[in-house]
């Protein structure tokens, strides 16, 4: 893409009433617009940093046998009441709305209640199971402090996975599945060594804790204490010394911390299927209930996270397997052999951004450090000069001349 053509300009400074460094920056670099306190649009930058998230996500559930489909934001009042939480007071961040004629329906918040609906047209016998599904959604919440740009939005994308399990120990192998998976969608966002599995609260259906995972940072609003050795957490709130002791970790070995929850996942028993009258038949054809599993991540969560976290003063700095394009391509007055150049990466299969823009070399500079591609590409009289290319990671300081091939077997690696 050229960057003359690009519509989105970057910006010297951000809204005045955003607080938050990830969405300051984010707006400022052109990668998202701010609609109102945490809703966000996102531009042609932004979507392809998240559509890259989502690749990852997608590549990593469908790896260990989630089945992707999409559920419906309106949903239903009656299915909720089936599991009492329609009117549930601890449930206090629900969008509602109304049919014409009157009928209430509920924004999609969450999907247990639809999900099980959805598949109890389909599911009847133990040969049915196990099954994950998964969706890639907007979810809308009404969140009473959105000041955390994209870390906590009103409306927000999540990764929602439901599995269906004949019994416990089947669901226990589906779970510790989707949880390595997990980690593997951590590792390929860079956020691997920082992330931790925390325990945390089971919410009401199961005395069991819910694996959250925490990714650290001092902007999180979690408090989280880690043991190191053991590479886990427990979440200040239900830090205990009796839930230290069933999990076998001692205070003194672990250290507090700040945490974002990157994720969230849960095991439900049969809280949802039984409300519903959702059950299947075993092998001698009697009734039994199904045990069930439901995963989250947070997608734009995690955009906002990485562009937090991987920032340096002069701006965003992307990891390569989710950056916008992999090479900025700087041209310095040398149009010709820019645009040979930029034909040469684009023919290779390289997503190349040009700036053909006709601006200063300081400009495009500043630019292209606010963007954050992860390679920087100079072509100036002086590089031709000196026999190429100037190549600068972005997270790095030191540039060096090389030739066109020579930068093709690199990014090649
Ligand atoms: P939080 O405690 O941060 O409010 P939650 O526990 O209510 O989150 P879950 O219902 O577990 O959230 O949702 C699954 C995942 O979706 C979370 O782990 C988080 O990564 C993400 N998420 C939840 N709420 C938001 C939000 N308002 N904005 C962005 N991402 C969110
Ligand atoms: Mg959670």
């Amino acid at each position: 893409m050229k960057q003359s053509q690009l519509f989105t300009r970057t910006k010297k400074e951000a809204p005045s009433d955003e607080v938050a460094k990830n969405a300051q920056l984010l707006i400022r670099a052109g990668f998202i617009h701010k609609e109102m306190a945490g809703v966000y649009a996102y531009m042609p930058l932004g979507l392809r940093v998240l559509e890259n998230i989502k690749k990852i996500v997608r590549e990593e559930m469908n790896a260990v046998g989630g089945q992707e489909l999409m559920m419906t934001t309106l949903q239903p009042k009656e299915i909720w009441e089936k599991t009492d939480r329609w009117d549930d007071a601890k449930v206090d961040n629900w969008f509602k709305t109304k049919l014409a004629n009157g009928a209430e329906l509920g924004v999609g918040l969450t999907h247990e209640e639809p999900i099980v609906d959805a598949v109890s047209n389909y599911l009847n016998s133990y040969k049915d199971m196990p099954f994950a599904v998964y969706q890639i959604q907007n979810k809308f919440r009404n969140e009473k402090r959105a000041k955390s740009g994209l870390l906590r939005g009103r409306e927000f994308l999540m990764k929602d996975m439901y599995t269906f399990c004949r019994d416990q120990a089947q669901h226990e192998q589906e779970y510790e599945k989707i949880v390595a998976a997990y980690y593997k969608v951590y590792d390929r966002l860079g956020l691997g060594d920082i992330t931790y599995r925390t325990y945390a609260d089971g919410g009401i259906f199961t005395p069991r804790f819910s694996d959250e995972f925490q990714t650290l940072s001092e902007v999180g609003e979690d408090t989280i204490y880690v043991d190191e050795k053991k590479r886990v957490a427990i979440n200040e709130e239900i830090l205990t010394d009796e839930n230290l002791e069933k999990l076998d970790l001692k205070r003194d070995e672990l250290v507090q911390k700040k945490g974002v929850e990157v994720g969230n996942t849960f095991h439900l028993e049969s809280k949802y299927t039984n409300a519903l009258d959702l059950y299947y038949s075993d092998e001698n054809g009697e009734k039994q209930s199904i045990v069930m599993g439901c995963y989250g991540i947070g997608v734009s969560r995690l955009m906002g996270v990485v562009a937090e976290l991987f920032a340096d003063d002069k701006g965003l700095v992307w990891p390569e397997n989710i950056a916008p394009f992999a090479v900025h391509l700087l041209n310095l007055g040398e149009n010709e052999e820019a645009e040979k150049i930029y034909a040469e990466l684009k023919s290779k299969g390289i997503e190349v951004l040009l700036d053909d823009r006709e601006v200063s070399a300081g400009e495009k500079f500043a630019d292209s450090d606010l963007i954050g591609i992860p390679w920087r590409i100079v072509v100036s009289k002086k590089s031709l000069a000196a026999g190429g290319i100037e190549v600068k990671k972005r997270s790095e300081n030191e540039s060096k001349i090389m030739t066109v091939e020579a930068l093709l077997q690199m990014l090649n690696k």
